[in-house]
C-alpha cells in the first residue's frame, strides 16, 4: 500500500520516495490492460546525461564546420545548465522561447543573452506567439533535441558577436551575404537529421554503451512480471541492429546474480522497429519481417499471424491490435515522447499513456529545496487577494502593489534558475509551461522512469485526484490530493 489510510495528518506516511512515484492524470485501472507497449530510445534505454546530450553537441558542432560554418564553432562545448525540454525557436529572429499552453512568452533568449520586459515586447508586442505557426516556431521535444538546442543557441551568440558580421533583425549580413536565422536553423536540423540517418550518433553509442545507456538492473524483473499478467510490445523507430545491441545489452548483459539468462527478443510478444512514429498512430506503413540474421527486411507486406520470435518493420497501431488481438483502451503505452508517443496514442487511438520524464527527479529535488520560496509566493498572492477582499465594481480606490509585485517577480526568478539557465520543464514560477499543459492532457500516468510501474502490483488502481478544473500545480502537490490509494483488491 501507498500509506496508511488510517493516518489523516497533514504529510501521510508514505513507504514511496518521490523518485519512486508514478503519478496520475486520469484514472487507470491497471488491471484491466491486457497489454502493455513500450518505446526503446528514452524510455526502456535511459541515455546518461550530460555524455549522451555532449556527444550529440559535438557532433551536430562538427557536423556544421564541416559543411561550411565558421570554424570558431569549435570552441564551443555542451553545458547542460542551459537547455530545457519543450523550450522553442523561433526562426523568424533566432530567439529561444520558453511558452505556456497559450502560446504567453514566459522567457526569452537570444543566444545568451537573456531578453526582459521592453526588448521582449520589442519582438513579441503581446508576449505571445501563434505556436499552430509551426513553420515558425519548432517545439523542442525531445531529449534529443537538448543538445541541438544548445547548439542553435551557441550559433545565435557566435554570429552577434562576430565583428564579421552585421546583425539584422531576422539574421546577419557578411559582404554581400546574407545568412537569415532560420537558414542557420534549417541547417542545424538537417545536420541533427543526418547525425541520426547516417548512424553516426547509433554507431559512437554502441561503441560505448556503458558510457552512454543506464544499464537498469530492473528491468529484465519489470518485463519477466509484466509478460506473467499482459501482453507485451515493443515498438521503436529506431532500426533493427541498433535495438538489438541496445536490448541485448539492457537484458540480456544486465542479469542480477542467479537469474536466468534468456534471448532478449523472449521478453516481448511482437517486436516492431522502424516504426515511424507518429506516422504509425495514423495511416502507418508497410508491414516488412525483418531477417534477424542479416537485419535486413523481408520483402512484400506481411500478411499472416502473429510469429512468436519475429521482429516486424513498420506497420501501423491498428495491426498492432490485429497482430496481438487487443482493443486500444486495454494498452498501456509507455513512452518518452510527448507528440509522437503519447498525444498521438491518445488523440488517435484512445491508448492508455504513461509518460518517461527523466527530467522529474530533478523537478523534484529542488521543489523539495526551495519549497520556502514557493511558500513565499504562495503567501503574498493570498495577501494580494486579502487586500481586494473588501473592494468591488464600485470601488474607486487604487492599491500600490508594486511592491508585492517586483517580490514576487524575484522569488519567480530565483525558483527558476535553482532549475538550470532556462528554468523548469514544467514552470515558470506559477505559470505552467506548454510542456507541463501537454503532460496533463495526454499523459494519463508519468514518472521518471517506467521501472516504477515495479512498486504498484498489477491490480491497482491509479486514482486522479478530485478536481474541479484542471489545477496549475507541481506533481507534489497533485499527489498530496490522491494520496490515499485505492486497492481494487485486497
Ligand atoms: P524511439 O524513441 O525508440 O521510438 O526511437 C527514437 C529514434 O528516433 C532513434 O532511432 C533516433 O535516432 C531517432 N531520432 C530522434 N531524433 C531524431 C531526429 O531529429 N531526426 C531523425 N531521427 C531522430
Ligand atoms: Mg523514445
Amino acid at each position: 500500500m501507498d500509506s496508511d489510510p488510517s493516518i489523516s495528518s497533514e504529510e501521510p506516511k508514505v513507504k514511496r520516495s518521490f523518485d519512486q512515484m508514478v503519478f496520475v492524470n486520469r484514472s487507470v485501472t491497471l488491471e484491466n490492460i491486457q497489454c502493455y507497449g513500450f518505446d526503446m530510445d528514452y524510455t526502456m534505454a535511459i541515455y546518461k546525461s550530460p555524455d549522451y546530450e555532449s556527444l550529440g553537441f559535438e557532433l551536430i558542432r562538427d557536423r556544421m564546420v564541416s559543411v561550411g560554418y565558421p570554424h570558431e564553432l569549435l570552441r564551443y562545448t555542451y553545458d547542460p545548465s542551459f537547455p530545457t525540454r519543450g523550450l522553442v525557436i523561433d526562426t523568424n529572429f533566432g530567439n529561444l522561447l520558453k511558452v505556456d499552453s497559450n502560446g504567453n512568452v514566459l522567457v526569452c533568449s537570444h543566444g545568451f543573452h537573456f531578453l526582459k520586459g521592453e526588448d521582449v515586447h520589442q519582438y513579441y508586442p503581446k508576449k505571445f506567439i501563434q505556436r499552430d505557426d509551426t513553420d515558425r516556431f519548432y517545439i523542442l521535444n525531445t531529449l534529443y533535441n537538448l543538445s541541438e538546442t544548445y547548439f542553435y543557441t551557441c550559433l545565435v551568440d557566435f554570429f552577434t558577436r562576430c565583428t564579421r558580421y552585421t546583425n539584422l533583425l531576422k539574421g546577419f549580413q557578411h559582404g554581400d551575404l546574407f545568412m537569415s536565422y532560420r537558414s542557420m536553423f534549417q541547417d542545424a536540423r538537417d545536420a541533427m537529421d543526418f547525425l541520426h540517418d547516417s548512424g553516426i550518433l547509433k554507431d559512437r553509442t554502441i561503441k560505448n554503451l556503458e558510457k552512454y545507456v543506464i544499464k537498469e538492473p530492473n528491468l529484465p524483473v519489470l518485463l519477466t512480471r509484466i509478460k506473467m499478467v499482459a501482453k507485451v510490445f515493443l515498438a521503436t523507430n529506431s532500426d533493427y541492429n541498433y535495438t538489438e545491441a541496445i536490448m541485448k545489452y539492457l537484458l540480456e548483459n544486465n542479469l542480477k546474480s542467479g537469474s536466468q539468462k534468456k534471448p532478449w527478443r523472449s521478453y516481448f510478444d511482437l517486436i516492431v522497429v522502424d516504426t515511424r512514429k507518429p506516422l504509425f498512430f495514423a495511416e502507418g506503413t508497410v508491414l516488412r519481417q525483418v531477417d534477424t540474421d542479416t537485419g535486413k527486411l523481408r520483402i512484400g507486406t506481411y500478411t499472416g499471424d502473429l510469429q512468436h520470435g519475429t521482429v516486424y518493420s513498420g506497420g501501423s497501431s491498428d495491426i498492432i491490435c490485429d497482430l496481438l488481438d487487443v482493443r486500444g483502451k486495454d494498452i498501456l503505452y509507455v513512452g518518452d515522447h510527448i507528440f509522437g508517443d503519447i498525444l498521438k496514442s491518445k488523440k488517435r487511438q484512445g491508448w492508455k499513456t504513461f509518460l518517461v520524464v527523466p527530467e522529474l527527479i530533478k523537478e523534484l529535488q529542488v521543489w523539495d529545496e526551495k519549497k520556502s520560496l514557493f511558500e513565499e509566493l504562495k503567501c503574498l498572492d493570498i495577501f494580494l487577494a486579502e487586500l481586494y477582499k473588501h473592494l468591488d465594481s464600485g470601488s474607486q480606490e487604487v492599491l500600490d502593489i508594486q511592491a508585492i509585485q517586483t517580490r514576487m517577480k524575484v522569488l519567480t526568478y530565483r525558483m527558476d534558475t535553482s532549475y538550470g539557465q532556462m528554468g523548469s520543464l514544467l514552470r515558470s514560477g506559477a505559470r505552467q509551461t506548454l510542456f507541463a499543459s501537454q503532460l496533463m492532457r495526454y499523459a494519463d500516468l508519468y514518472s521518471s522512469t517506467c521501472i516504477n510501474l515495479l512498486h504498484y502490483p498489477f491490480n491497482y488502481l491509479f486514482m486522479a485526484p478530485p478536481v474541479l478544473v484542471s489545477p496549475l500545480t507541481h506533481p507534489r502537490i497533485r499527489m498530496r490530493l490522491h494520496r490515499k490509494p485505492i486497492r481494487v483488491h485486497s
